[in-house]
C-alpha cells in the first residue's frame, strides 16, 4: 500500500507527462511539489522498487502500467469529491480543491462506487476536468486555450488548468464561467491580453495569464 506523499507523486508524475510528451525530469518534480531533489530521488528509489515507475538516475521517470493505474484512481476519487462538495455540500468551485487533495487518499472502492452512482455518474468535475472512468481511461476532451484562439472566434469555456482559490475568485469576478459561450474581440498585439464579449452586452478584458489558463473549444 502507498502512503499519503507516494500518492500525491503518483499524480503529480502522471500529470507532468501528460503536459509535456515523454520523460518527467526529476527536477520538474522538485519543483512541483517543492522539495529537494534529493528527497525527491529518496521517493522515485522506493516508487520504483515498487515497481509504479520507471526509474534511472540522471534520467527520466515514468509510470508503469501499474503506476498509472493507481494515478487515474487517485484523480478519478479527486475529481468525484470536488463534483461531491459542489453539487451536495453547495461549496464554491473555488474552495474544494483542497478538501479533494485530502480526500482522494480515502481508498475504499465501494465508497468510491457508491459516491459515483449517487452523484449520477458525472463526466466532469466542477473545473471541467474530465474524470477518468472506473475502467481507468481518461477522456481526450481536446480542448486548447484561450490565449489560441482568433480574432472574431466565438468559443465556449470548458475548463481550467489552474486550480487556486485567488484564480477562480478571479474568474468569479470577471464573469467568466465555464459553459459560457464568449466571443474574442480583440487581441492585443503587444502583451497577448484579449477583449471577450460575454453575451451581447458585456466586455471582459482577460489577461495573457488568465487567458492561457483557460481551456476553450
Ligand atoms: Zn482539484
Amino acid at each position: 500500500m502507498q502512503s499519503f506523499t507516494e500518492e500525491n507523486y503518483l499524480k503529480t508524475i502522471y500529470n507532468l507527462a501528460s503536459k509535456q510528451q515523454g520523460e518527467v525530469s526529476t527536477n520538474a518534480l522538485a519543483e512541483m511539489t517543492a522539495t529537494k531533489a534529493a528527497s525527491v530521488t529518496d521517493m522515485l528509489r522506493k516508487l520504483a522498487d515498487k515497481e509504479l515507475i520507471h526509474y534511472k538516475k540522471y534520467q527520466g521517470v515514468r509510470l508503469t502500467e501499474e503506476g498509472e493505474r493507481l494515478a487515474l484512481q487517485i484523480i478519478r476519487r479527486h475529481r468525484l469529491w470536488e463534483v461531491f462538495l459542489v453539487q451536495k455540500l453547495g461549496f464554491g468551485w473555488d474552495e474544494v480543491h483542497d478538501m479533494a487533495e485530502e480526500l482522494e487518499h480515502i481508498r475504499s472502492e465501494e465508497l468510491v462506487v457508491r459516491l459515483d452512482t449517487f452523484l449520477g455518474h458525472p463526466q466532469f468535475d466542477p473545473h471541467g476536468d474530465p474524470i477518468p472512468t472506473p475502467t481507468g481511461q481518461m477522456p481526450e476532451m481536446g480542448y486548447r486555450k484561450l490565449s489560441d484562439a482568433e480574432a472574431g472566434e466565438a468559443v465556449c469555456l470548458r475548463a481550467v488548468m489552474e486550480h487556486s482559490t485567488e484564480f477562480l475568485q478571479h474568474l468569479n469576478h470577471s464573469s467568466l464561467t465555464l459553459g459560457s459561450i464568449v466571443t474574442v474581440s480583440e487581441i492585443n498585439a503587444f502583451d497577448k491580453s484579449v477583449l471577450v464579449q460575454i453575451g451581447n452586452d458585456r466586455t471582459v478584458f482577460v489577461s495573457y495569464e488568465v487567458a492561457k489558463n483557460l481551456l476553450v473549444s
